[in-house]
């Protein structure tokens, strides 16, 4: 098996008057695992469809390794898909089932059946060859088709909001399977899913697609603590935003303020004025009155306060608004009606543009 990378060059596809994906460029390193996230509708299964030949370009470049594939068929391009439904065929037992696609390729009885044999062991079923899809859990069946795609050795393999049909528990027990067999055989993968959580859980690096463009491509870290807009700030998890006005310190700093308060963080090539400000609800700090209160704090009142078991969230009335935060401090809790001061931590507050 030798993992392949792909690129996309100013890829477009139109469906009919609209476009599902509207000029995207990217490239994904051979072994690495790429997430494609974002909300119904954003152009990321039609994305993935493209990679696979299920959908033919309008307009652009995709290249596989070093091919140039944009005219050439799904069946010769080096690509294995998982579908959301797993798509097995039930009348087939396990073993027929994974072998299905060698048999296409008119590779031999014994091969057949021992590659099938090999994928089911790699996916932890061997001993399960015998059985039909209806007698597998979900899970099983789940990974029956990600044998049946392993199976055919392929340079990319294409992972279409597989855990979806798995309750919550089995889900992440899934997607943290599917994350070791991506490592350990260095494949190319490439994952569909609107569940944030999910990506992050998984990736290497995480593409944001957002009505049929790129919101923002990077590793997990980067899109949680430096999100580039409003869009990604909001979708990689909880983000309260307010508006504050930043201030160039130098090349690199700037100085925010926030209503009474300020804070100095990267200005990331943003101008003087108004900004967005995203931060994360961990990253506001909360101090009781009758403690010792850091320099530069703000006050601010706690209108609702819920104990989740690890951590207290609490929503919080301030000059700059409401603020919604999470504090691990399970211990010392503040109550709705009490007069708190918060900070800003460094980590967790990100300047993004005005608009
Ligand atoms: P979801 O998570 O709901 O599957 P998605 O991000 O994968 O959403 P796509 O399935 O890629 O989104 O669809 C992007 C846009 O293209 C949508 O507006 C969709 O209605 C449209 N679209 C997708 N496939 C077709 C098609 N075969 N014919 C017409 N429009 C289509």
């Amino acid at each position: 098996m030798s993992a392949k990378s792909i690129r996309f060059e100013n890829v477009s596809k139109a469906f009919g008057k609209s476009r599902a994906v509207d000029n995207v460029s990217f490239t994904i390193q051979a072994g690495t695992l790429v997430t494609l996230l974002g909300p119904s509708g954003c152009g990321k299964t039609t994305t993935l469809r493209m990679i696979a030949g299920l959908e033919m370009t309008s307009s652009g470049h995709i290249l596989i390794g070093d091919e140039d594939v944009t005219h050439v068929p799904a069946s010769e391009r080096d690509v294995s898909m998982v579908f959301q439904s797993y798509a097995l065929f039930p009348h087939m037992n396990v073993l027929e089932n994974v072998g299905y696609g060698l048999k296409v390729q008119g590779r031999s009885k014994k091969d057949t059946q021992d590659r099938a044999e090999a994928a089911l062991e790699t996916v932890g079923l061997a001993g399960f060859g015998e059985r039909l899809p209806s007698e597998l859990s979900g899970g099983q069946q789940q990974r029956v088709a990600v044998a049946r795609a392993l199976v055919l050795e392929p340079g990319v393999l294409l992972f279409d909001e597989p855990l979806s049909n798995l309750d919550a528990r089995l889900r992440r027990h899934m997607r943290e399977e599917i994350r070791e067999l991506q490592q350990r055989l260095e494949l190319t993968v490439v994952y569909v899913t609107h569940d944030q959580a999910e990506a992050m859980a998984v990736s290497d690096r995480i593409i944001v697609m957002n009505k049929a463009v790129i919101a923002q491509e990077g590793t997990p870290d980067e899109l949680y603590e430096i999100p580039a807009n409003s869009f990604v700030a909001g979708f990689m998890g909880d983000a309260n935003q307010v508006h504050g006005t930043l201030l160039r310190i130098d090349e690199r700093r700037g100085k925010l303020m926030l209503g009474a308060t300020f804070t100095v963080l990267p200005h990331r090539g943003l101008s003087n004025g108004d900004v967005v400000v995203s931060i994360r609800p961990e990253a506001l700090e909360i101090h009781a009155l009758n403690s010792e209160i850091p320099e530069n704090s703000f006050p601010a009142t706690v209108k609702k306060s819920a104990y989740l078991g690890g951590a207290m969230e609490y929503t919080l009335q301030s000059d700059i608004g409401d603020l919604f935060a999470v504090s691990m401090d399970v211990h010392h809790r503040h109550l709705p009606g009490d007069a708190v001061r918060l900070t800003l931590q460094a980590k967790g507050v990100t300047a993004i543009p005005d608009h």
